[in-house]
């Protein structure tokens, strides 16, 4: 095994025996990529495994989860991983794609025995449905034959509901799958056929195997804590996250916000990583550290970790802000991280909707946090919230409008907002989604009135549409999903395809679904709720 370089001639060598394979600005792009890693670990084993993310390479280079994945199987004697991406474009819709190939041997997907597959989120099985038609495989797993690759797929979409990715898919690694890669990987080396390796990984904990099973879904798996903190292999200057070194600092929540999948996570709570560990870990060389968690700035020694890399130069990024964190000497430590924008999530636009999903973050939190943020001279603070909320009225944008008219008084205020979609396995599943023209029209009442105050991006109430059909579906929604792809994969698409199903964007809700529950029944349906076998507690 060796660490980086040599990949990239490799690479280049496939490329001269395959020269109709791609095109001449993709085989740039791969090279140049492949140039410019640190940390990649070029093998060659008999079995290959085609690591496969439904996403562009800088967002797949940016998940931690993919990258670990990357590591165990380049750790497994016998076994060798080379990268599959959704090609770039991929994820527009109406997008068409080239053929996927391999970044490290340019083998097509067809060529490896075993796909191994990261699904983060319910959009991306549109680009798994484009991947699979691009390279000539039927999209449906009952209907490939025994020369067809064996698909095992995992990622945090299993945390929530994986059932539209099923129709595609051979077996399912639910949850953190880090101690069951090698023995599912091994299941399906040493089968005979893809039946037999069906059956011995069904009796698997925590592996769902749906053409054995149905859609009766197993806990998702929760991993030894000596195998914590996860951290980055690959270092590059081409994504989002440039050249930053990425270490988990803690994994899951103890928090109980009632719509996250991350509350309390798998595993009932929060687990830790020692500050000491922390620092070890990162690299001399390494000059952006991002240090990753769903509660990152809950971490008792926040602070000093901060600190401590902010001393030996390095900038520093933290996955997630909570308002009610965010004291005097954290946010002096960000700056001297290398902060420039002071980021949190408001999440309901009114105190009253806060309170119902549970956030801790009241308006004294985000008065502080704006008087710190201007204190120690960042450029903003950016605030994400959630709209289209169980319950929610205009009133509630209004104080919503007049509250954030406040801190742009104080500091110059970024508003990103994303409409509420419920998702199973949190107190919220089953919540109907706004509809999108009662989101859209919110949306313009928030602009409206923050007009010349506030920076408010707000992401697609459409697409919020088409990931909580996603989000709530079983297999049928995913099978839907292929038919809206085919169709040209634009919202008109799954407009028509969806509506065949019964799900319509301005309907009351979910065909067959609950019907809308009324806020002060909220708290009652969350305290009869059971997550992961255990009663739900407040925190
Ligand atoms: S604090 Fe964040 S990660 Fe934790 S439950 Fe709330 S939204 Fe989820």
């Amino acid at each position: 095994m060796a660490q980086g370089g040599t990949l990239a001639h490799t690479s280049r060598l496939a490329e001269q025996e395959r020269p109709n394979l791609l095109s001449h600005d993709t085989r740039q792009l791969i090279r140049t990529r492949l140039e410019a890693e640190v940390g990649r670990i070029d093998k060659e084993a008999p079995t290959r495994v085609a690591l496969t993310y439904p996403s562009p390479y800088n967002v797949a280079m940016s998940s931690l989860g993919y990258q670990v994945v990357y590591r165990t199987i380049q750790s497994l004697p016998g076994f060798a991983c080379e990268r599959v991406f959704l090609p770039d474009e991929g994820d527009r819709p109406g997008a068409s794609i080239e053929r996927p190939l391999s970044y490290e041997g340019l083998r097509e997907l067809g060529e490896f025995p075993i796909v191994a597959l990261s699904v983060a989120y319910e959009i991306e099985l549109a680009g798994l449905v484009r991947m699979l038609d691009a390279s000539g495989i039927p999209v449906l797993a009952a209907e490939r034959d025994e020369k067809a690759p064996f698909f095992l797929a995992g990622g945090p979409l299993t945390f929530s509901n994986p059932l539209p990715l099923t129709p595609f898919v051979d077996a399912i690694v639910m949850g953190e799958g880090e101690e069951l890669i090698e023995r599912c990987l091994r299941i399906i080396e040493q089968s005979g056929s893809r039946r037999e390796a069906c059956e011995a990984l069904a009796a698997v904990d925590h592996v769902f195997v749906p053409s054995l099973q149905g859609e009766t879904l197993p806990k998702p798996a929760s991993c030894d804590n000596a195998l914590l903190p996860a951290t980055s292999v690959i270092r590059t200057p081409h994504t989002e996250l440039s050249n930053m070194f990425l270490i988990e600092a803690e994994r899951g929540c103890s928090r109980g916000c009632t719509y996250c999948v991350m509350r309390r996570s798998t595993n009932g709570g929060m687990r830790l990583v020692a500050k000491e560990t922390i620092l070890e870990r990162v690299p001399a060389d390494a000059r952006k550290v991002g240090l990753v968690g769903a509660a990152v700035s809950d971490h008792p020694k926040i602070v000093e970790i901060v600190r401590a890399l902010a001393e030996r130069e390095i900038r520093v990024g933290l996955s997630s802000l909570r308002p009610d964190r965010l004291k005097d000497e954290f946010v002096e430590a960000l700056k001297l991280g290398g902060y420039r924008t002071l980021t949190t999530a408001l999440d309901g636009p009114s105190e009253r909707l806060r309170d119902l999903i549970e956030r801790r973050g009241r308006e004294p939190h985000y008065v502080l946090a704006a008087e710190r943020a201007r204190k120690y001279g960042m450029d903003c603070l950016k605030l994400y919230l959630m709209v289209g909320l169980p319950g929610e009225t205009d009133a509630d944008i209004d104080e919503c409008v007049k509250f954030v008219t406040e801190l742009s008084r104080i500091v110059p205020i970024a508003l990103g907002v994303a409409p509420f979609c419920s998702k199973k396995n949190t107190p919220l599943d089953k919540m109907p989604f706004a509809g999108v023209r009662t989101v859209e029209d919110r949306l313009e009442r928030l602009r409206r009135g923050l007009r010349g105050r506030a920076d408010v991006r707000p992401t697609s109430a459409r697409w919020a549409w088409v990931e909580w059909v996603l989000a709530q579906g079983g297999a049928a929604e995913g099978l839907a999903l292929v038919g809206a792809v085919r169709a040209g994969g634009r919202f008109a698409d799954y407009k028509r395809a969806f509506a065949a199903l019964g799900h319509l964007p301005n309907g009351d809700g979910y065909a067959g679904l609950a019907t809308p529950i009324a806020p002060e029944r909220l708290r009652l349906k969350r305290q009869l709720t059971v997550v992961g076998g255990q009663p739900v507690t407040r925190p």
